[in-house]
């Protein structure tokens, strides 16, 4: 059987797994796949965030002492939605573009190249949970730093139709919840509104400017104020409100120095508390190995790709700098316009032509 069948053959198993982030858990796929990896002489190893939530980490030692070429992919997928979908969705939708088409695309290319791995410099699999929730699998695995080991480039597999992107911003999401004392709503005077706490908030929000000049290829860093919450009856003064706070970030950022300034320009009033909080990834697209793999697209696409970043946040953020902010590119089969959408589907022939890509892309890591 060729790779291309294979890999959209285990594309349809990956599928079967229902993984939905939170409820539904990836151990059961991640062992499978573990097994797979095993029986092709990868070694293997599980870290769990939590019961269940389980990331895969496999390996091929190589003969030399250059650093492994590295692939990684979540097996996690967002629930279904409320509309009805006109096919099973997990026969061959949910988790198809984003990501299991791509994960079992660097399987079967890894499967396939475990031999040339092993007389050169390794390969190594980082196949995680949790990413849909903020990438609570990368985290914690980055943390697991004999896990990890020595990767000197990272191919991200989250739906590109196999165009190589050379990164994406960042994502900072906070809550910002207001308290105040609660009254008749005929005596307002006797409370202090939470509401107009929050709306001051907002308000402040609105009029916040970020310091930093755009990046040339992200663009600028956005804020949004995405809910807002607060209240339990007209006839009360509101006691607690809530906002969320959506702001994407671009390179030299920081997320604290960030908060700090938030702090300062909402003032004491507004508590603030982080919910996802991935920083941004570029990879210079000077870079020689970036400049390799655009080389290698060009065959395989047809045409020379042009630089260009994801909309999305990825893995990345939490495993290009535990491995000390190594060259990445986000290169995957999937449709991103199908990601999280109702009846997701992804385009057979990408699958094969990424088995290819990763094929040819790890041969030149190893210059053979
Ligand atoms: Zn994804």
């Amino acid at each position: 059987m060729n790779l291309s069948t294979r890999a959209i053959e285990l594309t349809q198993e990956l599928l079967r797994f229902n993984t939905i982030n939170p409820t539904h858990p990836e151990r059961a796929c991640a062992e499978y796949l573990a097994r797979l990896l095993e029986s092709g002489g990868f070694a293997v190893e599980f870290d769990e965030f939590a019961p269940n939530r389980t990331s895969l980490v496999a390996k091929v030692e190589g003969a030399s002492a250059d650093p492994s070429l590295a692939f990684t992919g979540h097996i996690d997928t967002v629930p279904l939605g409320g509309a009805p979908w006109s096919r099973d969705p997990f026969s061959g939708g949910r988790g198809s573009s984003d990501m299991k088409s791509g994960v079992a695309a660097f399987v079967i290319a890894a499967l396939d190249l475990a031999k040339l791995a092993r007389s050169h410099s390794g390969l190594v699999l980082l196949i995680l949970a949790g990413e849909e929730s903020g990438c609570e699998g990368a985290f914690h695995l980055a943390r697991q730093t004999t896990m990890l080991g020595k990767a000197g480039a990272l191919i991200v597999a989250e739906p590109s139709s196999n165009r190589p992107l050379v990164g994406h911003k960042g994502a900072f999401w906070l809550r910002g919840r207001t308290t105040g004392v609660t009254a008749h709503g005929s005596m307002p005077e006797k409370g202090v509104n939470a509401i107009y706490a929050a709306a001051r908030a907002v308000s402040a929000l609105q009029q916040f400017r970020f310091d930093v000049a755009p990046d040339p290829l992200l663009g600028k860093p956005t804020l949004n104020v995405g809910t807002i919450s607060g209240g339990l009856n007209i006839n009360s003064v509101p006691d607690r409100a809530e906002i969320g706070i959506d702001i994407r970030t671009i390179p030299g950022q920081e997320h604290e120095a960030l908060r700090r300034r938030l702090r300062a320009a909402l003032g004491e009033e507004v508590a603030l508390e982080p919910i996802v909080d991935v920083p941004a990834v570029l990879t210079p697209t000077g870079n020689s190995w970036v400049e390799d793999v655009f080389e290698t697209m060009t065959g395989i696409l047809g045409s020379r790709p042009e630089a260009e970043a994801a909309p999305y946040f990825t893995d990345a953020s939490a495993l290009t700098p535990a491995y000390g902010g190594i060259p990445t590119i986000v290169l995957g089969p999937g449709e991103m316009a199908m990601a999280h959408q109702t009846d997701e589907y992804c385009e057979v022939d990408r699958i094969g032509q990424a088995v290819e890509a990763y094929v040819q892309i790890a041969r030149r890591w190893w210059k053979v």
